[in-house]
């Protein structure tokens, strides 16, 4: 039995006093919910949330991390750095990152490989442009983000991975994915992570669906059979819009 996972991908919002004040009541309002809980805030809000939500139900995440140890990086943010201050998760491939700082499959590959060695659990997101959809394109870009982006991960290592598929044309647009089409993608990916890794690393994988998740759509999305969650961002901005997500 697949438990339900909702995560919400704050991105370059709100400042680090606003996004603590927002993370302590979310924590104080889940207390008794039944859902898997993320946030993920933007880096300089991370040591702050992390000590808001401490003990409670709700699981704090980076936006991205390096794929090295430590060094000459300039900006950016090592799986040590995360893990000190009490994060041990991490979305990666988020197709932001892919659209506007040119990540690819091999490089997101890098990053999995390596967060994951270091103990990070990870949110692996993929999905296809309204151009590669139109183009029939679909299954060749999920296989191909999938079988580079999980490239050399032990079929053990996958417990620590969550898929979230997010149609790059549904991402803060208003436009969702139907019930049927996006059960459709995570139905193909069940099966590219069944050939990847065997029958019962597919039947417990989380697939959550990103895009324009809303209050008034996550009832009949999270019904689908191979929708197992939402990574949701415009809407987990908020209490009022993101606490009916969570107790949909
Ligand atoms: C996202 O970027 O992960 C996302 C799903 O955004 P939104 O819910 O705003 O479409």
């Amino acid at each position: 039995m697949r438990k339900l996972y909702i995560a919400g991908n704050w991105k370059m919002n709100l400042v680090p006093s606003e996004a603590a004040k927002y993370a302590k009541e979310l924590a104080a309002a889940t207390k008794d919910a039944k859902v898997k809980i993320m946030i993920a805030p933007t880096a300089v809000c991370l040591p702050a949330v992390a000590e808001a939500v401490k003990g409670s139900k709700v699981i704090v995440a980076a936006q991205n991390v390096n794929d090295h140890e430590k060094g000459a990086y300039t900006g950016e943010i090592s799986c040590a750095m995360l893990k000190d201050i009490g994060v041990t998760n991490v979305i990666l491939g988020h197709s932001e990152r892919r659209q506007y700082y040119g990540e690819t499959n091999e490089f997101i590959n890098k990053k999995v490989l390596f967060a994951l060695a270091n103990g990070m659990d990870i949110d692996l997101c993929v999905g296809e442009t309204l151009e590669e959809r139109e183009g029939g394109k679909l299954e060749k870009v999920l296989s191909d983000q999938i079988n580079i982006g999980l490239d050399g991960v032990t079929p053990e290592q996958m417990a620590h991975v969550t898929i979230a598929y997010e149609p790059v044309w549904a991402i803060g647009t208003g436009k969702t994915a139907t019930p049927e089409d996006a059960n459709s993608a995570h139905a193909f990916i069940r099966g590219l992570i069944e050939k990847k890794f065997g029958k019962t690393v597919a039947e417990n994988q989380i697939i959550q669906y990103g895009g324009s998740v809303k209050p008034s759509n996550v009832k009949e999305l999270m019904a689908c059979e191979h929708i197992d969650g939402a990574l949701v961002g415009g809407a987990s901005l908020t209490l009022d819009q993101f606490l009916p997500i969570i107790n949909c």
